[in-house]
């Protein structure tokens, strides 16, 4: 897109909202109030709501970055799979219960089981 294209009345607001605070105030005051608050309250309050704890999928899943470094890893929210569990014996969604029937183990482990060694790397032990 060269400079030159029409913007819409969106777009120019926007443009001079970075030129008066600058870009970098502008993208944190963005994901503020949009970007993650957004995105993590919307998915947990729905998926919650829809799943009974007791028939939820056991697997440990990746929720956000938690902008914590360890070493050179930058840590990630451990959280329990909020799908719905598919067997009375795995307790584990579609999803996971493939991974488990294609690899053997779950990339993440089960949400009650420690972290292994290479989990905390990405967890770390919060
Ligand atoms: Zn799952």
């Amino acid at each position: 897109m060269s400079g030159n294209t029409p913007q819409s009345p969106a777009e120019i607001l926007l443009s001079a909202a970075v030129k008066s605070v600058g870009k970098r105030e502008f993208l944190k005051a963005y994901e503020k109030l949009f970007a993650s608050k957004h995105s993590v309250e919307g998915k947990s309050q729905r998926t919650k709501a829809e799943v009974p704890a007791e028939s939820q999928c056991c697997a440990r899943i990746k929720g956000d970055r938690v902008g914590i470094k360890v070493g050179r890893y930058v840590l990630f929210e451990a959280l329990q799979c909020p799908r719905r569990e598919v067997s009375n014996d795995l307790h584990l969604c579609p999803i996971h219960t493939n991974q488990m029937n294609k690899f053997g183990e779950l990339a993440f482990g089960r949400f009650a089981e420690e972290l292994s060694e290479d989990q905390k790397k990405v967890f770390g032990e919060l």
